[in-house]
């Protein structure tokens, strides 16, 4: 399922983020950047060490990546050049604040992908996993606050895709498309 803002491609495919051939994949990471489970241990052990490393620099000046913020290093040897982290926020009800942080790590991301010429950027569905945020929800913050920053942003990167890795999560994020986008 594909659909354009303004020059970017938006595309929603179903598969394996470790897989995309773009210049730069998002990682649903956590503020400590140490390796976890999920979609993130997927992408360490395909990358293999240097992300560790550059992840373990990152740790050592900055202590990490707090919620809503990202950062980003090489993708080792991943197909993408870079990766970038982000920490997404643990459901906790839906008050306290989720939207917003959810909304700031697709735009944090999609920064830096501007900041470091990166023409195309694979995302994953952050927060849906081990975070709780439930699918549809987190679809919707995730495709306006990608609109947002196409609108506002004229360097955005020309492709944009979401990666779902389940059935239940590409058919939210399709869901999510025609509602946001109206098609
Ligand atoms: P979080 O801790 O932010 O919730 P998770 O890694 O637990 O992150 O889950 C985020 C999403 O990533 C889930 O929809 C999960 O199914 C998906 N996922 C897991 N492995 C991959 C992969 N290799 N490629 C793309 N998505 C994946």
């Amino acid at each position: 399922m594909k659909t354009q803002v303004r020059q970017t491609d938006l595309e929603l495919i179903q598969g394996d983020i470790t897989k995309a051939d773009v210049d730069a994949i998002v990682n649903a990471a956590n503020s400590q950047l140490i390796g976890g489970g999920g979609v993130d241990g997927a992408i360490r052990r395909a990358g293999g060490d240097q992300i560790e490393q550059a992840c373990a620099e990152i740790r050592k000046r900055e202590g990490g990546c707090p919620t809503g913020k990202a950062v980003i290093t090489i993708g080792g040897n991943l197909p993408a050049k870079y990766v970038i982290h982000t920490a997404g926020p643990v459901w906790a009800g839906g008050d306290s604040g989720e939207s917003e942080l959810l909304a700031s790590c697709y735009q944090s991301s999609l920064r830096l992908a501007v900041e470091n010429s990166v023409q195309s950027v694979a995302f994953p569905s952050i927060s849906t996993g081990i975070y709780g945020y439930p699918t549809e929800k987190a679809a919707v913050v995730a495709l306006t606050a990608i609109e947002e920053f196409v609108k506002q942003d004229s360097a955005a990167p020309a492709i944009i895709q979401f990666i779902l890795f389940d059935d239940a999560t590409y058919t939210g994020y399709a869901d999510a498309l025609s509602s946001v986008f109206g098609k």
